[in-house]
C-alpha cells in the first residue's frame, strides 16, 4: 500500500489539494489485538513545496475498534489527527510514499486507555458490583471475562 505524492509537479511555493482515501492495510495491524482498522482511511489537506522542502498539512480521519480497558468490549471510535504536519526533503526520483510517516502519526493517537462509553464504561455497574464482591482490583483485567 502506498500514499504517494508526486513532487515534479510541485513549484515552489504553490500548493496541491490532498484528498485521498487509504486502504487501512498500510497501518499493517493484522497482527494487534488491541486496535482493528477495517474502514478506510481519510487525508484532507494540502502539499506544498519551499525550496528542497516537502510540507504535508492535512486533516487525518482513522476510523477505529478498540477495546474497553475496563469491560474488554470492542467498541467503534475515530482518531481524528487535526492536523498532521509532515516534512520531507524532495525526493529526486520526484515521488514520495507517505504510508509509513503517517502510520506513525496514527500510531501515536491510539489512546492506550479507552473506555466503551467516552470517560465512562457500559459495564460500569456489573463492574462495580464485581469489585464489591471480591474487594480487590487488578487494573488491567478484563473484568467481564472473570464474570463469564
Ligand atoms: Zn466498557
Amino acid at each position: 500500500m502506498q500514499f504517494q505524492v508526486l513532487t515534479d509537479r510541485l513549484k515552489d511555493g504553490e500548493e496541491d489539494q490532498i484528498d485521498e482515501i487509504l486502504d487501512p492495510s498500510f497501518l499493517d495491524l493484522a497482527e494487534d489485538d488491541e486496535l482493528t482498522v477495517t474502514l478506510p482511511v481519510q487525508v484532507k489537506g494540502k502539499v506544498y513545496r519551499a525550496s528542497e522542502w516537502v510540507i504535508i498539512d492535512a486533516l487525518v480521519n482513522v476510523p477505529v475498534t478498540l477495546h474497553c480497558a475496563m469491560c474488554n468490549h470492542p467498541f467503534s471510535k475515530e482518531i481524528v489527527l487535526k492536523r498532521w504536519v509532515h516534512e520531507v526533503q524532495v525526493p529526486e526520483n520526484g515521488v514520495l510514499d507517505m504510508a509509513e510517516a503517517l502510520r506513525e502519526a496514527i500510531l501515536l493517537e491510539v489512546p492506550f486507555f479507552a473506555l466503551c462509553n467516552g470517560d465512562t464504561c457500559h459495564n460500569m455497574a456489573e463492574i462495580e458490583k464485581y469489585i464489591h464482591k471480591e474487594q480487590s482490583f487488578e487494573g488491567h483485567k478484563p473484568f467481564l471475562e472473570a464474570l463469564d
